[in-house]
């Protein structure tokens, strides 16, 4: 099992990577998409927002000198990833002043007028080519005077993935990225009037989110692993759980009959056979009682009474001629009849086996008490209803035998081994004994004798004619071919 685990969890990793890869890719794709997206919306967003500001440092600057005292100047450089405005503080009067020779040193280079677009009668936005720089310059004209403030680089560049964008203005191509031709997702865009495509680099984004999500990859597969991991080992104890390898047992049908036959003393035939659970545990024979009580408890004892039902009926069959007149008698316990589904079922067990004519008892247990004595009446009607007996098993052991016998109108008892034990001895159990025979004969029950095991017994009991028995005297539980056999040689001495 150990093995077992190891190589499955070993198999785990690769079937997941494998399982990851187009899941990565299809979040890094989308990913990429709401990037670019993003990235668009970010982009215009600087642009109207500069503007804005060029507008009203423009105002604010119109008033005062168009020159700034060039000995107290305080640099104004105000930088995003996208944009950059250059501009000048004095600093004796705290206010914004333009440096003329900032922007005549500019246009003293090589300035080419790409665009003019016009924003307004007196506000425009140009798109120039400073020193194969691509910028907007935007202008404002108030009284006669026109200022103008200069964003660059207008190209989208972003520090982490240098390949992803390009911007492409309409009049011209920047051509930035020209080596990344394919995988291009283009979004076109309104910047005031002037009109730009973005153009994205799926690839380069993907490649990007790849080395992103790398790690959260990795940690989800570590932490998917180990879910894994942990389930196979907690279902590796849980099979481990008794009640788990029971379980297992029934469906496997490992758990089987085993038939004790009743003896009619005065016949000297089988008159019925107690169908007795067997656990063939890796070829050691496990004794109910060490498991009837886990099934009980976890209410696997249902399935296994019908587990047994089938296999009786089953195995039955082959010797159709030689038990057609005896029943075969199930142990039942009362916590089952108090479960109406079960009951159902348990009811159409019966009727399907009486289809077949093959007669059946039940066996009701006095260990245990009933918790509804009216339901448990009305529930046992419905058995001797389909004309099945049901014998009261262990009478004198347990919860009032003989309010039992009244309230639940029950005609057979099985007086329990403990009593039967007591035969030829001084314990004191033995008057409790001959009050039960007393009591049963009484009251007109049939009576069975359990666990009969000795000739002093037998003798006993048939002087206080209990002529029923069961016990080792007479066979220990047999496979249904030895019970067969049994039967038929019984059969064979009488008529001799
Ligand atoms: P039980 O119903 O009283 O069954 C009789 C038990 O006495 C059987 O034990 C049988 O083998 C044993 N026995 C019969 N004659 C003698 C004898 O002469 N001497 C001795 N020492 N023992 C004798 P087994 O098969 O071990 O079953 C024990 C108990 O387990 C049963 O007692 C019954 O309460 C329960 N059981 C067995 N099979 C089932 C089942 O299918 N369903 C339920 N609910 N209980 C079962
Ligand atoms: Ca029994
Ligand atoms: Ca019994």
């Amino acid at each position: 099992m150990l093995k077992r685990l190891i190589v499955l969890a070993a198999l785990s990793i690769p079937t997941t990577m494998v399982a990851y890869q187009p899941l990565l890719f299809l979040s890094a794709h989308h990913a990429s998409l709401q990037h670019a997206k993003f990235t668009l919306e970010h982009y215009r967003q600087e642009i109207e927002h500069h503007i804005d500001l060029s507008r009203r440092i423009i105002i604010n600057t119109q008033s005062e000198t168009k020159l700034c005292d060039q000995k107290n100047l305080w640099r104004l450089e105000y930088q995003s990833s996208i944009i950059r405005i250059f501009g000048y503080t004095d600093l004796n009067t705290k206010k914004i002043c333009w440096s003329e020779g900032f922007v005549t040193k500019r246009q003293k280079q090589s300035i080419t007028y790409l665009h003019q677009y016009s924003l307004s009668e007196t506000e425009s936005l140009s798109l120039v080519k400073i020193d194969n720089i691509n910028a907007l310059v935007f202008t404002k004209t108030i009284s006669d005077q026109t200022w103008f403030t200069v964003f660059e680089p207008i190209d989208l560049i972003d520090n982490y993935c240098i390949h992803c964008y390009r911007v492409i203005w309409q009049t011209k191509e920047t051509n930035l990225f020209n080596h990344h031709q394919h995988d291009l997702y283009r979004l076109n865009a309104n910047l005031y009037n002037m009109r730009a495509t973005f153009e994205f680099n799926l690839d380069s984004i993907q490649k990007r989110y790849y080395a992103y999500l790398k790690p959260f990859v990795i940690g989800a597969l570590i932490g998917f692993n180990l879910l894994v991991l942990i389930g196979l080992i907690r279902q590796h104890f849980n099979s481990r759980k008794p009640e788990c390898i029971l379980k297992k047992a029934i469906q496997k049908k490992q758990i089987y009959p085993y038939y004790q036959p009743i003896i009619d003393t005065t016949t000297g035939q089988v008159t019925a056979v107690e169908v007795l659970a067997r656990w063939d545990f890796n070829n050691y024979i496990v004794s109910p009682s060490e498991f009837i009580f886990i099934a009980e408890s976890t209410g696997l004892i249902d399935p296994l009474l019908l587990s047994l039902f089938e296999q009786v009926e089953e195995q039955r069959q082959q010797y159709k001629d030689i038990f057609r007149e005896i029943p075969f008698c199930f142990n039942v316990a009362p916590t089952q009849l108090e479960r109406p589904q079960f009951v159902k079922e348990l009811l159409q067990a019966c009727r399907d086996i009486h289809s077949v004519h093959l007669p059946i008892a039940i066996e009701v247990t006095e260990r245990q008490p009933f918790k509804d004595m009216d339901q448990a009446k009305q529930v046992l009607q419905m058995f001797t209803e389909l004309d099945i007996n049901i014998k009261l098993d262990d009478t004198g052991t347990g919860y009032g035998s003989f309010a039992y016998i009244q309230n639940l109108g029950l005609k057979t008892i099985k007086i329990d081994k403990m009593f039967i034990d007591t035969i030829a001895t001084n314990d004191l159990k033995r008057t409790i004994l001959d009050g039960i025979i007393e009591f049963g004969h009484t009251a007109q029950l049939h009576m069975v004798a359990e666990g009969v095991e000795n000739e002093a017994q037998v003798e006993y009991l048939i002087n206080h004619n209990i002529t029923h028995h069961q016990g080792f005297y007479y066979s220990r539980p047999l496979t249904l071919d030895g019970l067969a056999t049994y039967t038929d040689d019984l059969k064979k001495i009488e008529s001799e």
